[in-house]
């Protein structure tokens, strides 16, 4: 103890209790490391785990060779098998990728190229024909079938691995933000805030903050400012269908800039939503603004003319942890270890926005292999 403080010395530290944080904290301890997972807010998968649309992605959209494309397939592979081990709630349900004139069948072309290369080996093109077949709703030249596309129960995916987590013997710290860091010899001392204010020593400290990593990596005394990038804040609502559900598989549209376009996913239950849209903003703030809903009806009528008015309620939203701007191609998972900042021990991970629920298990294998054999 000093000046009133607890004081622990950790082998590892890992900020952050959303489905990455809870991936990368089981990931290190199965790798036999003394790990201690802190967190914020007042329970697990508090922040934007449980703000998305839970679909497991097939890896189709993603550049060749981006950690986006080969954690998404490598990732959706790993889920699945966990989740029939853990007994996790799943649906394949298959998705369509729908164009909705013959200017979009060349974008779609180039996605299904794009899934080939990525390693989605089960993509089929269908005509309009075929996929009214699937779908008699649907309103569409030609769509993309996507069957290794499913949907999860995301906070049961985060209990499974926090029973892992603590089975382990790893501690979950709740309300302990982290407030300051500093590098030292032997590795990190750490403050945190809360109701018991903290000090932690560490050698090893994984930044798992989602959407504030940046501003976490801002506060490590002795990182050099130049490997923090800037946080972009990309806001994406959702609209609830009150009615039975138009289509029994998941139908995105040809993609947009920032997203993938306002698409419908089913939940577990059933329930129609729709979402997410675009809207880039300045600060964290997730109520729906219901006169976004113009929107939605304009681009969902575009492959679901029967639409009803007044059929759609705000619902909730999800802000994307963007490192690139609107204007800048949208840049990938940025996994930022000390190869690249040169700081022993410490790995921040930037950008994590989708397909990030789907890649989590895969993300947290890549963590680990960044730390051993125990850092630089
Ligand atoms: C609108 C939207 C739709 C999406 N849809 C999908 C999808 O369908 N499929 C898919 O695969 N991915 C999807 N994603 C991406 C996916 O949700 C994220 O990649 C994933 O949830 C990121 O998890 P995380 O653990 O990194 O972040 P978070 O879940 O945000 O966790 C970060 C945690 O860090 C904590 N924290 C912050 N600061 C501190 C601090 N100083 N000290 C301690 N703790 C701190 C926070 O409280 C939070 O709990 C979507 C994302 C969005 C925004």
């Amino acid at each position: 103890m000093s000046g009133g403080q607890v004081s622990v010395d950790i082998e590892c530290v890992v900020v952050g209790a959303g489905v990455v944080g809870l991936a990368v904290t089981r990931a290190l301890a199965r790798s036999g490391r003394e790990v201690i997972l802190i967190e914020a807010g007042e329970g697990i998968g508090v922040g934007i785990s449980s703000r998305n649309s839970e679909v497991i992605h097939a890896g189709i959209y993603y550049p060749s060779g981006s950690l986006k494309a080969q954690l998404c397939v490598e990732g959706k592979h790993r889920l699945y098998a966990f989740c029939d081990e853990r007994g996790v709630d799943y649906q394949r349900l298959g998705k369509l990728i729908v164009a909705t004139d013959d200017s979009q069948c060349a974008a779609l072309q180039r996605l299904l190229e794009q899934g080939r290369r990525n390693g989605v080996d089960d993509l089929q093109w269908l005509d309009a024909g075929q996929a009214r077949s699937l779908e008699p709703a649907l309103s569409c030249v030609a769509a993309l079938w996507s069957p290794s596309t499913g949907i999860v129960d995301s906070h049961a995916l985060m209990l499974a691995l926090q029973a892992d987590v603590e089975a382990s013997g790893t501690s979950i710290a709740l309300h302990t933000p982290l407030v300051s860091a500093r590098c030292t010899e032997q590795g990190f001392e750490l403050h945190m805030g809360g109701a018991q204010p903290m000090t932690l020593t560490c050698r090893e400290l994984i930044n798992c903050a989602g959407l504030s990593a940046p501003e976490v990596a801002s506060r490590i005394e002795g990182l050099p400012t130049q490997y923090v990038p800037e946080a972009r804040l990309c806001k994406g609502s959702y609209f609830s269908f009150s009615g039975r559900a138009p289509f029994r598989h998941l139908v995105y549209p040809a993609p947009e800039s920032a997203g993938l376009g306002v698409h419908m996913t089913l939940d577990l239950g059933g329930q129609a939503r729709f979402g997410p849209d675009v809207e880039w903003v300045d600060h964290v703030d997730y109520r729906v603004d219901p006169r976004r809903v113009d929107g939605f009806y304009q681009a969902i009528r575009r492959y679901w003319p029967t639409l009803a008015d007044n059929s759609l309620q705000p619902a909730y939203s999800g802000i994307r942890p963007k490192i690139s701007g609107p204007t800048e191609p949208a840049a990938d998972f940025l996994i930022s270890g000390p190869v690249e900042h040169g700081v022993p021990g410490l790995v921040n991970l930037f950008g994590i926005e989708s397909p990030g629920l789907t890649s989590c298990l895969a993300l947290a294998d890549r963590v680990v292999q960044r730390l051993t054999p125990h850092s630089l």
